[in-house]
């Protein structure tokens, strides 16, 4: 399968007219329907105006290679976070309905556990031991003032989840700067918990995080880092000229 025709067939072919006369020149054919331009992206000659034009190293790049992948890991990692808010709103919304009722359902809770009993034997695991469940029950003993609080935090945390969610995957740099912050003053509070009591769970998401924020700030250079903001431009539009280039060379 060629992933290159499967883009164009999604998203249209990508033409561009470049302002530099020789890669214009073999971008450009004149046919009796036409001219016709050379898409970056299947090397295919389409009739019609280009799509964008402009310096060949402001070309837009082609999701392919190097820079497809890197929007792949982007984009994974949006729908990690887009999940992660998701949970923490609705959590967010479940302590605020405990708030209401926080009698009732702290026996509920308090009942239900000794009911799980049978399960927990046949499954070997003790749940009532478990942190979680311990986590809920202290929440549950919380007063009405503690659970707003806790309640807005996890709101609060959620949106932000979110919003590192759409900005990495719209793959724009304040999302990847959202992400980077938003991932790292967490890592403190996962070194403490981890310190606390490690389990698989919290060490997966710990090397998770410290890997994205390492391949967010390496990367893309945020922060001044390896050249920081010009250099990330730079390469960015080498990328471009290259691609330019490369789609001239083609043959067809
Ligand atoms: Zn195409």
């Amino acid at each position: 399968m060629d992933w290159n025709l499967r883009g164009c067939a999604r998203k249209g072919h990508l033409t561009y007219a470049p302002t530099e006369d020789d890669l214009r020149e073999r971008l450009r054919a004149a046919t009796p329907a036409g001219e016709a331009w050379r898409c970056l992206r299947c090397a295919d000659f389409v009739v019609g105006s280009p799509h964008a034009g402009g310096p060949a190293d402001e070309a837009p790049l082609v999701l392919r290679g190097r820079a497809l992948r890197d929007a792949t890991v982007l984009r994974l990692l949006a729908v990690e976070r887009g999940l992660r808010g998701l949970v923490l709103v609705a959590l967010a919304y479940g302590v605020v309905r405990f708030r209401s009722s926080q009698a009732s359902l702290r026996e509920t809770f308090d009942r239900a556990l000794p009911a799980a009993k049978p399960l927990q034997d046949t499954i070997h695991i003790n749940v009532t031991d478990s942190a979680v469940v311990s986590r809920v029950q202290e929440l549950l003993r919380s007063q009405p003032h503690t659970l707003t609080l806790i309640a807005v935090g996890l709101l609060a945390y959620g949106l932000l989840e979110l919003l590192e969610a759409v900005g990495l995957f719209l793959l724009q740099r304040w999302g990847e700067y959202v992400a980077a912050v938003g991932t790292a003053v967490f890592l403190p509070l996962e070194v403490y918990e981890l310190s606390h009591k490690v389990t698989v769970l919290k060490a997966v998401a710990f090397v998770i995080n410290v890997a994205a924020v390492l391949y967010l700030v390496l990367t893309k250079r945020l922060f001044g880092v390896r050249g920081g903001r010009a250099a990330f431009d730079a390469e960015r539009e080498s990328a471009s000229l290259l691609e330019v280039e490369a789609a001239a060379l083609a043959t067809t």
